[in-house]
This record gives structure tokens, C-alpha cells and sequence, in this order.
């Protein structure tokens, strides 16, 4: 009784600090832009393109998600998704063409920033609004470019001579030098790097040494045993990839005087030896293939080294314990699987995602998470961490427990997928479906014309449906829809599909903007 009365006492003379919960985890999230996890080399799959070791670091201390997916594969759409927690026909994002984020909603930087939290984000934005729910705020308007770019600093534009990825690493750096002390901080630092059109840093250029890469097996694919989207859709390295500024045959507009001089250094006198040639046909494609890998590689070496910078920093000032850093890409890009580059697909390289995560004391290090996880996960993830109510409007589900390594028995198995944009750029069908751990079932329907200018819409032909068993056939290569051997699984995703569409609230018909603006 005596040694109880003891421990009572000497509890309340703990300081107050002490008695209260352990502080609030910072959140470092990186994400870059069009990052391919097959050019990740902590996923240690397909064709080794290139060592990332210092993304791979999160990897080796963490945890590595194998199945983060996106709902919509394109950048404005998939940032909103993440800001929101909730898919685009409810955050009313749907394209990259007529859209314009509404920055009244709910997005957890927002919720962060009301609770305590002290927030930026600094880097690609590509929502054509102004960020809000942040003390700080750092963006390239619209794209932004890779050479000496301008960023607006809340309002004001400011040029900065340099590479863009070093620029946002150095403007994070600096906002977290300065930042208030006093409470937990949220970083969006979000890379430009490597969207198109791949222009690596100057120091870079030569990092790949002239090397040849792996080409992918179906760079060549002929679409045999799949539907009209993949046969009429416009972006192949063979056709779609141009010469000119995506393969590097002039030189960026961007660059001083100083800087030209390495560019042409670089690529003049390979480009004057392809011309030699009069590459035609495959050649010309494999040609482009490696011009496109050195580029959009190169690109990749710059984000790699500046997340080793970042990740210096939270050691030498002892904030890695207590911070969650997260890497990840707004989606995933074709690396001329299909014969493609770009997104906005279903398939696996597209709506498939980098993910991974490390949060010392909590990510068992050098794990790896198979689940069906999504982007759509991490706003829900971040509130909870931070003790927060989630709201109701959200759509995706809170990671933490995952991050502890144990999933609950009742996580989802399909994730719901829907994308529009169309005919736009690339022209892809809209589509929606759903992923499994091993099937990936999809609906190319027929939208219905709201607008005169989308009559292409209207002349495209009827709506199918695509099964693929990625078990069987991992590059999605041919559809067993309606295959009498899959009639069980087909019923059950088709069932699968409609479930959600209810569950989600989407409208059984799109909303008249969702496909965007007409070919550009
Ligand atoms: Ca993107």
C-alpha cells in the first residue's frame, strides 16, 4: 500500500510534459510527378533502369506499398484526389483541361493547419487555383519549367536561376529552417521532375553513359486482343513522342547563354550522328525509346539525390525520428510498356503508383505491404495520425494501422477506378473498373454529349468491358472477358464495380465537364 501511495505521488510530480501524449509526427510528404515505380529500384521489378538509393533509403527503413493505386491517372486530378481524400466526381476535378480546383473544400492541409500543425507546400501545384490551408506556399504556375523557373511565393512571381527540382529542394530546406518551431510541421515538397518534357539537370547529362536499355516486350504491341481504346489512342513513342522537344532535337527555350553551351555539348553531336542514320521504323522507335529513358532517368537522378538532401537534413537536425516521411508520384507513367509513355490508363504502370513510407518506432524497417491501398488513403492516414475526427466526405481509408504492419481483416480487396479526360491530348477513352491484388476489370462506355465541341465523343464506338488476369498475364496483354473460364470472377467484379460506383455516389451520368477541354 505504502509503495502505492509512493508511485501516486511521484506521478504527480512528473512534469506535465511528460504525463501528455508523445508529440505529434511531422509529415514530409515528397511526391514527384509522373515518377514510374519500374524506375524505382527499391521495387527491385522489371528491367533495372536505374539506382535510386537514396528514395530506396525510405524503402530500407520503412515500408514499401506494392499495390498503391490512383483513382484518376493524370496530375491535376490525382493532386486533388489527395488533397480531398475523395474521388473526382466529388471534388470536381476531373481533367486537366476545364477544371479549377475549388479551395473552399475540405482538404486535410486545411484540417492540419487548424489543429496546430504548421503547413507548406512548395513545388507543382497544377491546380489553377491559389493553395489554401497553408502558412506558406511556394508554386510553379501551371507545369512550370525545368531551366531557371519562375515560382510564385504566396502571389508573387519570382524567378530563380537553376534546375527546378534542386530549387524546390533548396526552397523547402529553407521553409523548414525558418519555420515555427513551436508546433508539428506538414511539408507538401512537390516535385515538377520528371513530367514531360524530361529535361534532366545540366550536371547530369551524361549520368547514363551513353548506356542502351532494356527494351520492354511489348514496345511493339499490335493491341491484338483488346478493344478500340487501345488501338485509337494517340500516345506511342512511335508516333506520338516528338523529335523536336521530347527527343531533344532543339534545345529548350529556357536555358542563359552559359547553360545552352552544356546542353549542346551534350546532345549536338549525338543528335548530329541519329541524323547520320535516317533511322525509319522500329529503329526509330527504339532511337526514341532510349533518348526518352536517358531523359526521363535523368530526370529521375536529380529527384533521388534531393530526397537524400532532405533526408540529411531531418538527421542532422534530429527531426527524423518523429517525422513520417512519405515518397510517391501523383501517378504512375508507361515506360514504353504497350508501346506508350504517359498515363490516364487503368493498367497497371498507370494507375499503380511509388509508395513508400517511413515513420521510425512505427513502419517496421525493409517491410513490404501488399494490399490494395490508394493516394486516397493518406489525407485520412494524416488526420488520424494527428488525432483528428475524419470527415464524413472523405473516401479512402486511414493507413495507420497498416503502417503498424497490421491491415485489418476487413480492408478493401478492389479499388474503384474512373477516369474522363477526353478526347484531350492522348486520346483515352473514359473508363472506370476496378483492381484487385490479381484482376483488373474495366468499362470503356460511351459519354454522353453535353457539349457541341465534344462531338468526337459522340462518334466513338459502343462501350465494352476488358478482364485481365494479371497472375496469368502481368502486362494486361489480353482480355479473358467473356472467357467461359472466368464467368464466376467476371460476375463477381462486374458486381463489384456497380457496388462502388453506389457506394462512391457517382452520378449515373458523368457531369457535362468531366471530359475537358477538345483536342489540343
Ligand atoms: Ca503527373
Amino acid at each position: 500500500m505504502k509503495q502505492l501511495i509512493h508511485a501516486f505521488l511521484a506521478g504527480l510530480l512528473l512534469p506535465v510534459a511528460a504525463l501528455a501524449a508523445p508529440a505529434r509526427p511531422n509529415i514530409l510528404f515528397i511526391m514527384a510527378d509522373d515518377h514510374a515505380w519500374q524506375a524505382v529500384s527499391a521495387y527491385g521489378e522489371g528491367r533495372h533502369l536505374i539506382q535510386t538509393p537514396n528514395i530506396d533509403r525510405l524503402a530500407h527503413e520503412g515500408m514499401r506499398f506494392d499495390g498503391c493505386l490512383v483513382n484518376n491517372s493524370l496530375c491535376g486530378p490525382a493532386r486533388a484526389s489527395i488533397l480531398t481524400g475523395t474521388y473526382s466526381h466529388i471534388n470536381g476535378f476531373y481533367n486537366n483541361g476545364n477544371c479549377r480546383f475549388d479551395g473552399a473544400q475540405t482538404t486535410f492541409p486545411k484540417l492540419l493547419q487548424a489543429a496546430g500543425y504548421t503547413t507548406a507546400v512548395i513545388g507543382k501545384w497544377h491546380l489553377e487555383t491559389d493553395p489554401t490551408g497553408f502558412d506558406h506556399w511556394e508554386i510553379l504556375p501551371g507545369q512550370g519549367i525545368y531551366y531557371n523557373p519562375v515560382l510564385i511565393r504566396q502571389g508573387q512571381r519570382v524567378r530563380h536561376p537553376g534546375y527546378v527540382t534542386d530549387i524546390i529542394t533548396d526552397l523547402s530546406l529553407d521553409w523548414l529552417k525558418q519555420r515555427d518551431t513551436n508546433k508539428p510541421f506538414m511539408l507538401l515538397c512537390w516535385q515538377k521532375a520528371p513530367h514531360r518534357p524530361w529535361e534532366p539537370a545540366l550536371r547530369d547529362l551524361d549520368f547514363d553513359h551513353d548506356r542502351t536499355y532494356p527494351l520492354p516486350d511489348s514496345l511493339f504491341d499490335d493491341y491484338a486482343g483488346r478493344g478500340e481504346a487501345e488501338h485509337n489512342q494517340n500516345m506511342t513513342i512511335a508516333n506520338t513522342m516528338r523529335l523536336n522537344e521530347d527527343s531533344k532535337l532543339t534545345v529548350p527555350p529556357d536555358l542563359s547563354p552559359e547553360q545552352k553551351k552544356i546542353w549542346e555539348a551534350y546532345y549536338d553531336p549525338r543528335n548530329e550522328a541519329f541524323l547520320k542514320k535516317n533511322l525509319t521504323g522500329r529503329a526509330l522507335t527504339e532511337w526514341k525509346y532510349n533518348r526518352f529513358m536517358h531523359d526521363y532517368l535523368g530526370c529521375i537522378k536529380s529527384v533521388d539525390d534531393n530526397v537524400g538532401r532532405l533526408l540529411k537534413y531531418l538527421d542532422d537536425t534530429g527531426l527524423a525520428s518523429n517525422t513520417i516521411v512519405i515518397y510517391s508520384s501523383d501517378q504512375g507513367f508507361f515506360l514504353g510498356e504497350h508501346g506508350w509513355f504517359d498515363k490516364r490508363w487503368i493498367f497497371q504502370e498507370s494507375a499503380r503508383t511509388p509508395l513508400l513510407v517511413r515513420w521510425p518506432g512505427v513502419t517496421p524497417a525493409g517491410s513490404v505491404n501488399k494490399d490494395v491501398v490508394s493516394s486516397l488513403d493518406l489525407p485520412e492516414t494524416f488526420l488520424e495520425t494527428a488525432g483528428l475526427p475524419i470527415p464524413e466526405r472523405m473516401q479512402g481509408r486511414s493507413l495507420l494501422p497498416v503502417f503498424h504492419g497490421t491491415t485489418p481483416a476487413d480492408w478493401r480487396t478492389a479499388f474503384y477506378y474512373h477516369y474522363y479526360e477526353y478526347p484531350a491530348d492522348h486520346h483515352v477513352r473514359p473508363h472506370y473498373g476496378v483492381i484487385t491484388s490479381r484482376y483488373t476489370l474495366s468499362h470503356f462506355y460511351k459519354p454522353t454529349v453535353f457539349e457541341p465541341e465534344q462531338k468526337a465523343i459522340a462518334n466513338i464506338p459502343d462501350d465494352y468491358w476488358e478482364l485481365f488476369d494479371r497472375e496469368k498475364d502481368a502486362g494486361e496483354m489480353r482480355s479473358v472477358f467473356g472467357d467461359p473460364a472466368y464467368a464466376a470472377v467476371q460476375t463477381k467484379l462486374m458486381q463489384e464495380v456497380f457496388r462502388q460506383r453506389v457506394n462512391l455516389k457517382e452520378p449515373a451520368q458523368d457531369d457535362p465537364k468531366a471530359y475537358g477541354s477538345p483536342a489540343r
